[in-house]
Order: structure tokens, then C-alpha cells, then sequence
């Protein structure tokens, strides 16, 4: 009798427990209401708090992207100083010339600023009768009227500026 008592898994009162258990954890949900509201303050609060961490991260970010876009420029700008008053041996050459000057900035959001009228403007190498190597003209919108200057024989001073937003399309005819 002693020996059977001593056996766990014969005690009666023991086996009761473990089967009571999970519904004694259970008991602990008896109002899910309002547990349920103060898990979704605790989860809107997070919420909101990681959206204000996103943007304070983003706001950062833009002034890095900034910096990074300003040095992007001066270093296009410093390099394209030196190549003012050349010019490259025939009009298909100062074409290729400037549409690679103008797919390499314009991947950056930029144009060049016409010396004459300041506009941000597209370089282009046109052919001029009695010119054999063509023309450098800045072509761009002025007063929404495509208009182009310059018309040097040789490249002509390069400065940097940032592209225009685009044109509406009631601006556009
Ligand atoms: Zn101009």
C-alpha cells in the first residue's frame, strides 16, 4: 500500500492539478474587453511612434541625399571648367560630345545655366550653314517660348543648375 502512494503518477490529488491547470490560466481572461482596449493603446501609441521615427529618418536622410547631390555637382561643374573653348573636329563629334554631357547630368536632375539669360537649359551642337563643326546653343523655355542662345564655335562656359519642374500640359503647345 506505502509503495503505491509513493508512485506520482498514482497520486490522485496530483494528477487533478495538472489537469486543472490550463483552465486556471484561462481564468485570467475573464474581462478580454478590456484587455483587448489597452492593447490597442499600447499598439496605436507604437504606431505612432515608429511614424515619427520614420520621418525624423527620412528628414535626415534628405539632408544627407543634399549634401551628397551638392558635391555630385561641384565635382560635374569642376571638371567641366576646364573644357570651355573646345571643341572636337566635326558636328557629329560636338553633338555626341554634348548629348553625353547632357545624359550625364541629366541623371542628376540637372541642366546647364545659360550664360546669357540664366535659364536652365539643354546643349545642343546645331549646324550652321558655312560652319562645318556646328554651333553650341543653349535651348530652353523663356516666357514659355522655346528659344535658343549662344551659338559659339567652341564649348562654351558650363554651369550647373537644377532641372525645372515639369511643364503642365496646358503649358505645353
Ligand atoms: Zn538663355
Amino acid at each position: 500500500m506505502i509503495d503505491e502512494y509513493a508512485n506520482p503518477a498514482n497520486d490522485p490529488d496530483k494528477a487533478t492539478a495538472q489537469a486543472q491547470a490550463p483552465t486556471a490560466r484561462a481564468s485570467h481572461l475573464d474581462r478580454p474587453g478590456e484587455l483587448n482596449e489597452r492593447e490597442a493603446a499600447i499598439k496605436n501609441a507604437q504606431q505612432r511612434q515608429a511614424t515619427a521615427d520614420a520621418a525624423a529618418k527620412i528628414e535626415s536622410l534628405k539632408q544627407q541625399i543634399n549634401r551628397l547631390q551638392r558635391a555630385v555637382r561641384l565635382a560635374i561643374e569642376s571638371e567641366l571648367a576646364d573644357w570651355t573653348g573646345r571643341t572636337y573636329g566635326s558636328l557629329a563629334a560636338n553633338q555626341d560630345v554634348v548629348r553625353m554631357i547632357h545624359e550625364m547630368i541629366d541623371g542628376h536632375g540637372l541642366r546647364l545655366k545659360c550664360p546669357e539669360c540664366g535659364h536652365p537649359a539643354i546643349l545642343r551642337c546645331s549646324s550652321r550653314p558655312g560652319i562645318a563643326d556646328g554651333v553650341f546653343v543653349f535651348d530652353h523655355q523663356v516666357d514659355g517660348r522655346r528659344t535658343f542662345h549662344g551659338g559659339g564655335v567652341v564649348l562654351p562656359s558650363l554651369r550647373l543648375v537644377a532641372k525645372p519642374p515639369r511643364r503642365r500640359k496646358a503649358d505645353q503647345s
